[in-house]
């Protein structure tokens, strides 16, 4: 061997201080102790931080957000799927490149990354809710994504990989350190990688493999699926936790049960019913129940929740997403040609709505019917909601502008 100088160094993992005496020899040549190494892209530090390294990678990430956002989003000429698509191409794996080694910790700085860009695709304000924005995409987090490469790698490992390979061998020796430590606090910093997976199978039900430390053949071939399933009702679950929180949400909450992609109105050519529709699903639009949380220019405070009452119509009552798909005068006349288009479809599921009109659990009914999951599914009513919303959000947002000079 013949190292040449300046080539090779040695790099030293841990938080040990180091021993400024040591020398390191490489076929009879001193060779020098480095603090960084650069590996396939990814540079390791001694203290196995990832922290520089995340930060460039965000830094990429945005700069290529607003290159897809300069083709072509921002004037809308690409749809939400082909936005979608450049993201999961362009902008995704740049956040997720070399992710088995470091995915572990939480990354909020990644995760607002991906919620940014949802925002854009979706065309809706910076303040809308995340939960909203990964539902109407049916996006995981970008934990969740890593956590499912990572078992990915990991199944690859011990689901027939080749004993001679270095991989092989640096896992199973520090598996057999992890195992027989296991009583010790240390072990969880001392063998990462281990526990990472470990506490991630645990999590998801799949201990017992975690155990076997080996998947059989048939494992082997369907572990992808497996995790993915997996890793997808822990999303899912997690999702529905946080919004269970968000007073924002109290519609959205009974408009979607299910972490799915939006597919059918989403891809709607018309953009501005698009997008009025997401403002009301979300919870955050023009709306008094939601422009009354934030001091505004001609308002110095927030209004009281009893103090948002809507002033299309005056007759009281809180404008909010109800009020204005179920109530508000104003819309009258396009609400009952939306009614007349759908009245079928609603029998159908067992609502009548002139007698489900008379009460507020009835017209609730109708509402969650007219945005949720029927909306999502039955291509004649979410025509006639999509329209009316369009039509009623306009005419509200004239009537701001004209006749109430921009007071709300
Ligand atoms: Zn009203």
């Amino acid at each position: 061997m013949n190292p040449k100088k300046g080539k090779s160094e040695v790099m030293l993992f841990g938080r040990k201080p180091r021993n400024k005496n040591r020398k390191w020899m490489l076929g009879g040549v001193e060779i020098g102790e480095t603090s960084m190494y650069k590996y396939l892209g990814i540079e390791l530090k001694s203290g196995l931080s990832f922290k520089h390294y995340k930060k460039k990678i965000v830094a990429e990430a945005r700069r290529r957000m607003m290159l897809v956002w300069a083709m072509g989003m921002r004037e809308g000429k690409l749809g939400v799927t082909d936005c979608v698509r450049a993201w999961q191409a362009l902008v995704r794996p740049v956040l997720e490149y070399g992710t088995v080694v470091w995915g572990e910790a939480k990354w909020e700085e990644g995760e607002q990354v991906q919620r940014e860009m949802g925002k854009m695709i979706l065309g809706c304000s910076p303040k809308m809710a995340n939960e909203v924005v990964l539902g109407e995409l049916g996006w995981w987090t970008l934990k969740g994504r890593r956590d499912f490469l990572t078992l990915n790698y990991w199944g690859k490992i011990v689901g027939g990989m080749s004993p001679h390979r270095l991989v092989y061998h640096v896992y199973q020796t520090s598996r057999s350190r992890y195992d027989k430590n296991h009583d010790s606090p240390n072990n969880h910093s001392l063998n990462k990688w281990c526990n990472n997976i470990h506490s991630i199978l645990k999590g998801i039900d799949l201990e017992d493999t975690w155990n076997a430390n080996t998947l059989t053949e048939s494992e082997a071939a369907q572990w992808r699926g497996t995790i993915k399933e997996k890793i997808r009702e822990r999303e899912e679950t997690q999702w529905k936790e946080r919004m269970q929180s968000k007073p924002k949400l109290r519609t959205y909450i009974l408009l979607k049960t299910q972490l799915i992609f939006e597919h059918a109105y989403l891809t709607t050519r018309d953009k501005e019913a698009r997008e009025v529709m997401t403002r009301l699903r979300g919870g955050t639009n023009e709306l008094r129940i939601e422009t009354g949380r934030y001091a505004i220019t001609n308002r110095d405070r927030p209004l009281e929740l009893n103090e948002r009452r809507c002033l299309i119509c005056m007759n009281g009552e809180i404008e909010d997403e109800t009020h204005f798909v179920m109530n508000c005068s104003v819309y009258e006349d396009l609400r009952e040609k939306m009614f007349d288009a759908v009245s079928s479809i609603l029998t159908r599921e067992g609502i009548r709505i002139s007698e489900a009109r008379k009460d507020e659990e009835g017209r609730k009914k109708i509402m969650t019917a007219l945005m949720g999951e029927l909306f999502s599914s039955n291509s004649e009513l979410r025509a006639a909601a999509l329209h009316f919303c369009k039509r009623a959000m306009r005419r509200r947002n004239n009537i701001v502008r004209t006749v109430l000079d921009q007071r709300t």
